[in-house]
């Protein structure tokens, strides 16, 4: 089986094939920095971590490139106000240093949760010339107006407006917030470009006056800019596939004639007893306030245990459990690598494991392959980790054998889904292992001294197996972790 993805655009699963053979583009729509980061970016950047690890495992590392933009001017709430200046006077600081505090705090709350960077974090304020020239060309192409300083997409012009969300722009009248806009020639219709009302302090000189650039048109521009047109992958909350995918859609394809994205791709939200969490319900709970009560990797492998399309839902019991669960695996983790440090025997690989190891990486590659079903392939490596605890408690594995299995520890549990840290086995015994190590330096340096090289380079070969490199130099011996 090859990698099936579901497609909001075509509604259903589909054999995922790169434009370009070998390589992979994709972007997703990343976070307007206006205040702190909270559960619901947790999910989504978590799931989009998740799919762009396996498309690099799939691909390469170096083959897959990966866009997300960050929204430092124009998404404007429903109240009509800018988030930006909104953040800027909550904080009473300039609209820009809300953007870096944000910025910053983001970043920080990603990392914490193993969210690997992206390969480029275009900002929208930093694209405001090839805004400029996007909507210059849907203007001269009649797909859009210029009225009073202000610049529209006419969703009219578009015939297959409506063809991510499945939304008729005859229904669109009832549909869209009614907004008090007499310039609009269609209720649908939506800004290009506003005029910037004299207080408002993020603006730029356009043809049509000072304004700034509205929320759709930054993602059609960046992701086009690094991507190319078209590009494979498009991701985003569900939340955003109307209006904001539809328009990007529209006016990139309107633009230039040419498709916009293959595959779009989108990840359910954040629920509380089955409601929507929202920051102004007062529940959608920031994430620097749940770093302090659940470690950022127990939040990690509870997003990941349900699928990016199911609604996940919030609570303090689910949480305990993806705690319990998590130790569950990390514990048999653990055991594998004190035994390899300590008590394994020579020999080669076990057939029996070789095999078993083989079958359980085509298993998980399988769930993985089923739209990225997350889910199912944690189950995987509990139904391996099981048959290990059997294995560790029967008897005495080889060391190949060993190896072998938390070498597939590392390359699903870690390297796709980013929930088994390097340090996992490595903190028992820290404490003991420094002082051990130096004290067979020191005996290894007096045998030298006294010319018995054999032992010594046995000490120096023992602790190599045990993945201590020492390596001798001028001033004496230093020693590193292989
Ligand atoms: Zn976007």
């Amino acid at each position: 089986m090859a990698l099936q993805v579901y497609n909001t655009l075509t509604r259903k699963k589909e054999l995922f094939e790169p434009i370009h053979q070998g390589r992979v583009g994709i972007y997703v729509c990343g976070p307007t920095v206006y205040g702190p980061t909270h559960i619901g970016h947790a999910k989504s950047y978590v799931s989009f971590d998740v799919i762009v690890r396996y498309l690099r495992y799939i691909y390469g590392e170096r083959n897959v490139l990966y866009v997300q933009n960050l929204t430092d001017v124009g998404h404007i709430l429903d109240s009509g106000e800018d988030r930006v200046l909104k953040g800027a006077r909550r904080d009473r600081v300039q609209p820009m240093e809300v953007v870096e505090r944000y910025t910053r705090s983001y970043f920080q709350d990603m990392d914490a949760l193993r969210v690997q960077r992206p390969n480029i974090s275009p900002r929208a304020s930093a694209h405001i010339i090839e805004q400029i020239e996007l909507i210059k060309q849907l203007l001269a192409r009649g797909h859009a107006y210029a009225v009073d300083g202000n610049v529209y997409f006419s969703v009219q012009s578009d015939p297959d407006y409506g063809k991510l969300s499945g939304q008729k722009i005859a229904m669109l009248q009832d549909a869209v917030r009614i907004e008090a806009d007499p310039k609009k020639r269609h209720p649908a219709d939506f800004h290009l470009w506003r005029k910037a009302a004299p207080e408002h302090i993020l603006r730029w000189p356009s043809p049509w006056g000072e304004g700034y650039p509205g929320w759709h048109v930054e993602c059609s521009v960046m992701s086009t800019k690094y991507l190319g047109q078209p590009f494979d992958i498009h991701g985003g909350g569900l939340e955003n596939r109307f209006p904001h995918h539809e328009s990007e859609i529209a006016q990139s394809e309107c633009a230039y004639d040419v498709p916009f994205a293959k595959y779009w791709l989108h990840n359910n939200m954040v629920t509380q007893r089955g409601e929507e969490m929202h920051r102004s319900a007062g529940n959608a709970f920031d994430l620097q306030d749940l770093f302090k009560q659940h470690e950022p990797l127990v939040i990690r492998f509870f997003i990941l245990g349900s699928h990016y399309r199911s609604p996940l839902d919030f609570d303090e019991e689910a949480l305990a459990a993806a705690k319990s669960g998590l130790e569950r695996l990390h514990t048999g983790v653990r055991a594998v690598r004190n035994r390899m440090a300590s008590s394994a025997r020579d020999g080669g690989l076990d057939d029996a494991w070789e095999q078993k190891i083989a079958q359980t990486r085509a298993k998980f590659v399988a769930e993985m392959d089923d739209d990225f079903n997350t889910a199912t392939a944690i189950a995987v490596l509990f139904e391996f980790t099981k048959d290990v605890n059997t294995l560790l408690a029967g008897g005495t594995p080889s060391l190949l054998t060993l190896q072998a299995i938390d070498g597939l520890y590392r390359e699903l549990g870690e390297q796709i889904l980013g929930i088994i840290p390097d340090s996992v086995g490595q903190d028992e015994g820290a404490g003991l292992g420094k002082p051990l190590v130096e004290m067979l330096l020191t005996a290894r340096q007096d045998l030298r001294n006294a010319k018995q090289y054999a032992l010594a380079d046995r000490i120096r070969d023992d602790l190599a197996k045990l993945g201590v490199i020492v390596e001798d130099g001028p001033n004496g011996s230093t020693w590193r972790l292989a």
